[in-house]
């Protein structure tokens, strides 16, 4: 494998720099990289690679990598990530290229802007390579539920990297893109992070703009970085996030010192740090192999000197039932605007139909299973008669949830638990049974319910099966650099052998 391939992003930045390479050379070993092992998934007898990409725009990428190139030696942008390529989940807008939500009714959409966080990515000399596999509307938790065909996980390609932002991370994990964007309405950047041994970040909700994020449930969205290590989340971190005035939920406040703490946490120990071990994360459902790596996470961090204990947060058992009737009631109302007269898919337009029919036709076609059931779950939950019994109460379950996270903060400087319950479950193996997905986001969806900051790093791999495990910090809204120093100290402590790696992908890279 091409050397370039292997380096994380803050390594390739400093030799950028230092003009050791050049960002055309880097954008390059990164295309080869995607020719070689992405595939199509088009069942063409050729082996299906990771297919982590639904669009990638050659062209403009190695022409945003001369301009990075002339910019460097120039002497600007001076800023730390520039030339370096990234990929981008599908349901960020991008004026050159397709915005697809890996759904049907967006088929041949342009969207006529770029979302404030691919605005500032150009900006800070980054090179945008493609656009991202993703569950259609990022609604899922395997990737499966794209209308494209499912990404797979490059530690073992027949089973699934996580979702809903699966192709972001397997991109990453995969040494397609040393960065990309996720989004993380329930966990879709720390799921997929910890089932394919990346880093994965969810930012303070209303602290990287939503602006141009194609909406899933508005109250919950958040977009933010997949990366191969802490430092590199935090570079990329300071780069999408900060008040914009086109969000109307962009909180006006500094951004947290991300990068500062994540150099800190590399350079220090957690000497003082108070350390809360959630109760309620764990025993049944829980993998032992995932257990036991958490286990020895935890014991790590309390080597570093953080004084670790075990909080209760009891409400966290009402977060997945309260989350399937929040998110699925603002997805019914964001969705409605694929009525197939603004965007892509129109379906029946012949002169014979009405409007309505046209409408409902296209939506039919339009939409997949399990998108039409959240439509249907969220028009229910809001509908006269149940709206109190049902979106009121999760709202009123919501409430109990911050409230335990404040009164665990008062104790607690951060609180951890494994990201995910298990490991990357096999292609299929869940398909029919659509509750089995949803518990994938257990440890996740606390956090964006109450908005506060939270990441997965990478603990090392399961002993029962040999895939990766995720360790999840969460820290209070607006102290997102906890997080990244608790985070960084354990990646620096656990060393290379636990962290992040490229797997092998020799069956793929020979057959091309
Ligand atoms: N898996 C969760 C869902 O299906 C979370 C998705 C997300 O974070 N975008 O809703």
């Amino acid at each position: 494998m091409n050397e370039l391939l292997t380096l994380d992003a803050a390594e390739l930045a400093r030799r950028l720099h230092a003009r050791e390479v050049s960002s055309v050379e880097v954008t390059r070993a990164h295309l080869e990289r995607i020719e070689a092992v992405d595939g199509n998934g088009d069942g063409d007898g050729g082996p299906d690679g990771v297919h982590a990409f639904l669009h990638v725009d050659a062209e403009g990428a190695l022409a945003a990598a001369e301009a990075a190139d002339r910019a460097i030696a120039d002497g600007g942008p001076a800023s730390a990530l520039a030339g370096v390529p990234i990929a981008l989940k599908d349901n960020l807008t991008t004026i050159d290229m397709p915005t697809t939500c890996a759904s049907r009714i967006l088929e041949g959409w342009r969207p006529p802007y770029d979302a404030t966080v691919v605005a500032r990515l150009r900006a800070a000399g980054l090179v945008p390579l493609g656009k991202t596999n993703l569950d259609e509307f990022a609604m899922g938790s395997s990737t499966e539920n794209s209308a494209f065909g499912p990404s797979r996980n490059p530690w073992d390609l027949s089973r699934i990297p996580g979702g809903s932002g699966g192709g972001s991370s397997a991109a990453v994990a995969a040494g397609e893109a040393p960065l990309a964007l996720g989004s993380d309405t329930g966990g879709s950047i720390r799921q997929p992070g910890a089932v394919t041994g990346t880093v994965g970040v969810k930012p303070t909700y209303g602290t990287v703009s939503r602006f141009g994020l194609v909406a899933f449930s508005s109250s919950l969205d958040q977009i933010g970085p997949c990366a191969r290590s802490v430092l590199d989340a935090a570079l990329l971190h300071e780069v999408i996030g900060g008040h914009d005035p086109r969000d109307q939920t962009s909180v006006d406040a500094p951004l947290p010192p991300v990068v500062e703490a994540a150099l800190a946490g590399a350079r220090g120990d957690l000497a003082g740090v108070r350390v809360g071990v959630v109760s309620q994360f764990a025993g049944e459902g829980y993998q032992p192999g995932v257990s036991a790596a958490f286990t020895d996470a935890v014991r790590v961090l309390g080597e570093l000197g953080a004084d670790v204990v075990e909080v209760s947060c009891p409400s966290f058992s009402y977060a997945l039932p309260a989350y399937y009737l929040i998110a699925p009631s603002e997805a019914s109302s964001n969705l409605a605007r694929f009525d197939a007269m603004r965007y892509g898919l129109r379906v029946g337009d012949d002169g014979t139909r009405s409007t309505d029919d046209v409408m409902s036709l296209t939506r039919e076609v339009g939409f997949g299973a399990e998108v039409k059931r959240r439509i249907m779950i969220g028009t229910y939950a809001l509908s006269a008669g149940s709206y109190d019994a049902l979106y009121g109460k999760a709202q009123r379950a919501r409430t109990l949830i911050v409230r335990d996270f404040t009164a665990a903060f008062e104790t607690c400087d951060v609180l951890v638990s494994p990201t995910t319950p298990t490991t990357a479950f096999p292609i299929g193996e869940r398909a029919d049974d659509p509750l089995a997905i949803y518990l994938a986001d257990l440890c996740t969806i606390p956090s964006n319910l109450a908005g506060n900051a939270a990441l997965s790093v990478p603990c090392g791999t399961s002993a029962d099966d040999g895939l990766p495990v995720g360790l999840q910090v969460m820290a209070p809204a607006l102290a997102d650099d906890r997080a990244y120093r608790v985070a960084a100290a354990y990646e620096t402590a656990r060393g290379e052998s636990t962290g992040p790696r490229i797997p092998e992908l020799r069956a793929l890279e020979g057959s091309r």
